[in-house]
């Protein structure tokens, strides 16, 4: 059986792999040229991410390019605690979430996907797919086209494969805030905050993030508030200019945000945040989407990889294991919508108490301890981070006793 993969980010690659190991032969199909890992922003993987990684054999590629996270932190705008929770469930060897770059981590799977012989293909952008019920089509950008017996649509958020399988599909959902991030390198400012924590602030005009690395530098991010910012707007500033704006935004919320941003380097600015909560159809004939082609929660949710990661698993396991292609795609999709659709939801939740709404912060602050005391607590999020995909086939229910 061939496959062919479309999308170099992080569901692609983790696919590849997956489809590897269940011996499906595999090209992968990425839009951009090959990119050298730097760009953009930070982000956190999950322990049931990690995981998955593993059932893959390519959990020390993130170990070796990330630094571990355990906690995070939240606090007001004046500097108190509100609240503090671990960042998931570690793994059965104790090893904890996995903060890196996304365009690190995905340039290392796409690594080791060619390292493991498949066919990787940079600057290959698709400009349309076809399906027929044995077998799948793209035809790329050059007006070459390549044939499979299945096409992996993992072309994120704004999914082109998407559109083919359910035309009738909702576009992203701007969830209200923009998101900016950056890093601080060598900073004094790093020992104020303790090690392997996010340190979160719910500020009176912006939501801010914060982490030390082990080399003495902090990475951050900045929510803003706001509606959806312009491609004409965006390019009105520098990203100096935007630095400023966020200084500004963050001056009057105790701690070392303003600082941090003052003294750092924007490496990812008004970027409007989506998410994609319901898509009616993941598959269609030999074509199907994983990762935020499927279900993109919020970034606030930090589950977006991990489920990207888990998809793949759960993908091929289901093509090794089920009688035919139209019935393992059946399996995987009513093995994921579940679970993702719920992480999605909470994550929509998780975004909007970033936006301040018509309370006090006074208020807003006794609220959020309640919520943090309560309601997101380590037990109320374990299912989240405390999932474990198996690479095993699903041993079915128990036999009756004497059988
Ligand atoms: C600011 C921010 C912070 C985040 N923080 C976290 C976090 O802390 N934890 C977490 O788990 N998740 C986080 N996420 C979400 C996470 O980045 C995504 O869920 C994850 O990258 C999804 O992987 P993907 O492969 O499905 O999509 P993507 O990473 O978007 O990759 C899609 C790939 O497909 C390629 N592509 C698209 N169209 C085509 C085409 N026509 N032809 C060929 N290639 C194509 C793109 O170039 C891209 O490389 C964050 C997201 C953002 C924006």
């Amino acid at each position: 059986m061939k496959a062919l993969v479309v999308g170099g980010g992080i569901a692609g690659p983790a696919a590849a792999l997956a489809l590897q190991q269940v011996g499906i032969e595999t090209v992968l199909l990425e839009a951009w040229p090959r990119s050298d890992g730097e760009a953009g922003s930070w982000f956190t993987l999950a322990p049931n991410g990690l995981h998955a990684l593993d059932l893959l054999g390519a959990r020390s590629l993130a170990t070796q390019i990330g630094f571990p996270s355990e906690r995070n932190v939240m606090v007001g705008a004046t500097g108190r605690v509100l609240g503090s929770m671990s960042l998931g469930v570690p793994l059965d060897d104790g090893t904890v979430a996995v903060t890196t770059k996304r365009s690190r981590l995905a340039a290392a799977l796409v690594g080791e996907v060619e390292r493991r012989g498949a066919d990787v293909r940079h600057a290959s952008r698709v400009a349309h797919v076809m399906s027929r019920p044995d077998s799948a089509t793209v035809a790329l950008e050059d007006g070459s086209t390549l044939d499979a017996d299945l096409l992996v649509g993992a072309d994120g958020v704004r999914s082109l494969v998407r559109g083919v399988i359910d035309p009738a599909a909702a576009p992203a959902r701007y969830v209200g805030l923009t998101n900016f991030g950056g890093i601080t390198e060598r900073t004094p400012l790093a020992a104020s905050l303790p090690a392997r924590q996010w340190h979160f602030v719910f500020g009176s005009r912006a939501f801010f993030g914060a982490h030390p690395t082990p080399e003495g530098d902090v990475v951050w991010f900045v929510n803003v508030p706001g509606p959806v910012i312009t491609p004409v707007e965006r390019a009105a500033r520098t990203s100096e200019q935007w630095r400023d704006h966020l200084v500004d935004l963050l001056a009057t919320d105790a701690g070392p945000a303003a600082d941090l941003v003052r003294t750092g380097r924007l490496e990812l600015w008004a970027d409007n945040t989506h998410d994609l909560p319901r898509v009616a159809r993941w598959h269609r004939e030999r074509m199907v989407i994983v990762g935020d082609a499927a279900h993109a929660p919020s970034p606030s949710s930090g589950q977006g990889a991990s489920l990207a990661l888990e998809d793949a698993v759960v993908l091929a396991t289901c093509l090794r294991d089920a009688g035919s292609v139209e019935e393992a795609l059946t399996a995987y999709e009513s093995r994921r919508r579940g679970r993702v659709e719920r992480i999605v939801a909470a994550g929509a939740r998780s975004s909007s108490s970033k936006i301040p709404g018509r309370v006090g912060r006074t208020v807003r602050d006794a609220m959020m301890m309640l919520v943090f005391r309560f309601v997101v607590t380590d037990r109320s999020s374990a299912w989240v981070t405390g999932h474990r995909v198996r690479w095993e086939p699903d041993p079915g229910p128990a036999l009756p006793s004497g059988a």
